[in-house]
């Protein structure tokens, strides 16, 4: 049986007490049948030409980080890639990898690193992100 990716969006916006709006589930759904982070045009496209303007997707995506339900994972070509929070643990997003031979990027939800210590006085340090690079099975 598939899984109600429609419930399960809305299970979510319940739990972060945000109302059930149709782009919220709707980004919700396109990050939840994603396994790597997404840039907005990325969103844009999977969610379908012309279905919501740019603005409400911004906005929609500002207010779901806002909860927690979202993550910005990294920047890449300019533009801010997006991910579902679920992976990644109070302190620290899991690792992203990129190949630098095919450009792929892989999230590494097994992985966890110790916690980077905070290097001078009047730091403090409340996320991890780290980003890895080399050759992805395919290229090495
Ligand atoms: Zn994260
Ligand atoms: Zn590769
Ligand atoms: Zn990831």
């Amino acid at each position: 049986m598939k899984p109600d990716l429609d419930l399960q969006s809305r299970t979510m916006l319940k739990a972060a007490k945000l109302y059930c709006t149709k782009v919220r589930v709707a980004i919700l759904k396109v990050l939840m049948k994603t396994d790597k982070p997404l840039s907005q045009d990325q969103i844009a496209r999977r969610l379908g030409k012309k279905q919501f303007d740019k603005v409400t997707i911004y906005r929609t995506l500002e207010s779901l980080l806002k909860v927690g339900l979202v993550h910005r994972a990294f920047m890449a070509k300019r533009a801010w890639h997006f991910e579902l929070a679920h992976k990644c643990s109070e302190s620290q997003c899991h690792p992203h990898f990129t190949c630098t031979s095919c450009g792929s990027i892989h999230c590494l939800t097994e992985m966890s690193l110790p916690m980077a210590k905070s290097p001078h006085k009047g730091f403090v340090i409340h996320r991890q992100q780290v980003r890895l690079e080399g050759l992805c099975p395919a290229c090495a």
